[in-house]
Parts: C-alpha cells; structure tokens; sequence
C-alpha cells in the first residue's frame, strides 16, 4: 500500500481527469478492502493529454487538484497492495464470470483509453416541435431545438461571467428565496489535502472529505434492489449508442447533463427526454463546486437550468455536484435555486458505487479493473438494505462500450433481478416530479420550499 500510495502522490498532473484520487479502492468479494495504485503510474503522458482533447469539459486545474487530491484518499486506506503498481498497465483477467454479454460488444480487454476511434453513429430520430414524452401526462410540448443559437448562451466549458442580466437576475432570486446561505468561503482546489481547517469542520458537511450527507441529499434508492441508473457529463456524440441500447431493453435513467454539451447537442437532449430518461443539471462547465463564489454557483446552475428548460420547455428539480464535491453553502444555493442534491452511493470512504468507468478514458483504469470494481458494487447491493445509485458516464466512447457491452448486460442477466429506473423512480415518485413545471408540490415539496 505505502508503495501504491507513493507511485500516486509522484505523479505530476497524470491522476484522474475526472478528479478521483490516483489510488482507488475496491472491495472484494470477502468484504477486504483492498487499494491499488492507478495505472496511470506506468501510462504514458499522452493518456491524460488523450482524455483532455476528448473533453473540453476537463481542465488542467481539475487534473492538478485530483493529484493532490490522492493524498487524503489514500490516508483513509487501511489495508492493500499494490498489485496494478507493480505490474503496470497489464490487463489480467477479470475476477468473476461474465454471465452476459452483448453479442456485438467490443472485446473488453480493448476498451482502454488508446482505443481506436470509433465510428460514430448519427442520432436516428428527432423529435418536432410539440412532442411531448409519454412518461408525463401533464408535459409541455418540446420547443424547437433548431431554433437555439449557441451565441446566446455563455461561452463553453468556463465559468458563465458574472455580470449578464440573466445571472443578475438568478442571484436577486436566491436573496429572495428566503434560504440561509452558510457565509464560510470557497475551498482551494486540491480537495480535502489542501483545505484541513475545511474537511475538519463537520459543520460544512462536505461529502467529499468523510461523506457528510443532508436529509435532502438523494443518495440511495429506498427499496432493495431497485437501481437508480445514471449517466453523467453528456450529451456526447457516444450518447446515441447509449440510447439505443437501453431503448431496446426498456430501460430508462437519469441523465446529468452539462449545460455545455446541451447547447451543443440539444436534439439529443430531446430524444433522452423524450424516450422517458430523466433529464437533470450537472453544472455549465464541470468544476469543483465548493471552489466557487457563491455567485459563480449560482450562473453555473442558472445556465444550466436554463439550456434544459429552452431545449425541454421544462427545468429539472435535481441536480448532481460534479465530482460529489458539495457542502452545505453549495448544497443552499442549488436548493435556493429549487434543485435537490444526487449523489451516488457510498457505504463508506473505500466503498462507493462509483463504476470507474471515466478512469478509462484517461488510462488510469483498467477494463478489468473497472468490470471488477462493478462486481465489487454489485457484491455491496447485496449487503445492505436499500437499493443504490450507481455512477457512470456518457462523455467517452469507452464509457459507452463498457456500459453497453458488459456492465447492462451483465445487470439484466444476473440475480436476483434488479430494477433498473431512473433516481425519480426509484425514489418512488412520477417523472413528472422531476421538473417544476409537472411537478405535484403535493408530493414533492419544491427545494426552496423545505426552508419555510
Ligand atoms: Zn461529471
């Protein structure tokens, strides 16, 4: 462990692009928690820089903050070994037996980060103006998607500025809300390592250093075996081949979506709209939320509502903090802004329902690794009384051919059966609660409403 954890912290800015620590922890079948040093120790350079050009969406001070980010990671590791340290990027075999697959997945053991490109495949339907899902009797028509002009939406992938009428408008209506916003300051990037006096101060809540969560945060399904199915950082030209897969198993999720890709690719948001998928805010531009201004959160959420609301004709009442990094002044504002906190699963700091999935991407995991880790989230369903929230990704064409290839497969094949929703269904509620404009305030109190 101590050489996995030393192979990790050496590492310049080559740790995860999706900001997870360079040394990760799975859970084995026996219930040993065991830690394993990324592979990105012996990837080359060009794995990183690979992920970076896929995804705008990804910044070099994310990249930085993950490395050191390691660190307070790794210190809450109890046992391990170094195993993918010591043997590099070898691929091994997985640990379980595949009790499915989809006949034309890709071979597992090529869905790593240097794959080749892929052919993409054009979205085959797209829906007029008016179309309404089916899942929502009381929907709006959708408007039309061909009339969005990027030029009026803040520029990709950064921090909206600060001073547009619209983000004027949305920081006089969380003053209005009537919701105490706590007045402690932003964190530094560099998560829990680089702000001690933060992560030690239980009363920020900060998922990110020790798992504080709210009564509101969703982070679990509550009835066993129902999985809350997610998808984040998309749409993507990949998003297609998703679709497509789940449309033809009859299986609906929630999609997270970034403000910025949606104005990029706002007929696909309609069709996982329309196709009965949830639709919620995952941020404009991907950063590390307790990072902000309170002013930047509230533009990062504002736009991001917005894009939804003019490709959707409604506003999603659910939003996930990128990389789960929210506190309780994070946490305020988005519920100022009637937006309910999802995050995915955790049953402590070394077991979490996150796939890995977007290490892939990157090179810092494996296939093997990721399809091991996902037995290990399937071997912890099983142990607890709830059903759960699993993380995975949209964004990569390695993301897609792990989920349609193996992991969805795999998830309608095994037993006992699983049932695989999208989280407002799971939390037992209509699709139409997932949005202000449908939803039952009967049935689900609006975000800003559960502090009057
Ligand atoms: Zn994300």
């Amino acid at each position: 462990m101590r050489f996995a954890l030393v192979s990790a912290l050496a590492l310049p800015v080559l740790a995860s692009a999706h900001g997870r620590a360079g040394v990760r922890h799975h859970v084995v079948r026996d219930g040993t928690v065991t830690s394993s040093a990324s592979s990105t120790a012996s990837a080359p350079a060009s794995a990183s820089a690979s992920a970076s050009a896929a995804s705008s969406a990804v910044s070099s001070a994310a990249a930085s903050s993950a490395a050191s980010s390691a660190a307070s990671s790794g210190s809450a590791v109890v046992s391990g070994s170094a195993s993918v340290a010591a043997t590099g990027p070898a691929m091994g075999t997985i640990t379980f037996t595949l009790a499915s697959t989809n006949p034309t997945a890709v071979p597992y053991s090529s869905i790593t980060f240097n794959a080749p490109t892929q052919t993409t495949h054009a979205q085959t339907t797209t829906y007029s103006a008016g179309s309404v899902p089916s899942n929502i009797p009381n929907a709006p028509g959708i408007p039309n998607w061909a009339a969005l002009n990027p030029k009026d939406y803040p520029t990709l992938d950064k921090t909206p500025p600060l001073d547009s009428d619209e983000v004027k408008q949305w920081i006089q209506e969380v003053a209005n809300s009537g919701v105490p916003i706590p007045d402690f300051g932003p964190t530094n990037l560099g998560g829990c390592a680089n702000n001690t006096a933060a992560a030690a101060n239980a009363s920020r809540c900060w998922w990110t250093c020790g798992g504080c969560e709210r009564d509101y945060d969703v982070t679990t399904c509550p009835t066993k075996n129902n999985w809350g199915l997610t998808y984040d950082d998309g749409p993507s030209q990949y998003t297609t081949d998703l679709l497509a897969y789940l449309d033809q198993q009859d299986i609906r999720g929630t999609f997270y979506v970034v403000g910025s890709r949606a104005i990029s690719r706002p007929a696909l948001l309609q069709a996982e709209y329309i196709q009965g998928h949830q639709i919620a805010v995952h941020t404009w531009s991907h950063p590390y939320m307790t990072t902000k201004s309170n002013e930047e959160i509230i533009a990062e959420l504002g736009w991001t509502k917005k894009i939804i609301k003019d490709a959707l004709g409604v506003t999603p009442l659910y939003w996930r903090p990128p990389y789960g990094d929210i506190d309780d002044r994070v946490r305020a504002i988005g519920m100022a802004m009637n937006l309910y906190p999802v995050m995915w699963t955790r049953i402590s700091s070394t077991q979490t329902f996150d796939t890995l999935d977007y290490d892939l991407a990157g090179g810092q995991a494996t296939p093997v690794e990721v399809l091991d880790s996902w037995d290990a989230i399937m071997n912890n369903a099983s142990q607890i009384d709830t059903g759960f929230i699993v993380l995975e990704h949209d964004l990569f064409q390695q993301t897609v051919d792990i989920a349609v290839g193996y992991i969805l497969p795999e998830a309608l094949a095994r037993q006992p059966k699983y049932n695989i929703t999208p989280v407002i269904t799971c939390q037992e509620m209509p699709m139409s609660n997932a949005y202000f404009e449908t939803n039952d305030n009967s049935t689900n109190t609006l975000p800003a409403g559960e502090y009057r």
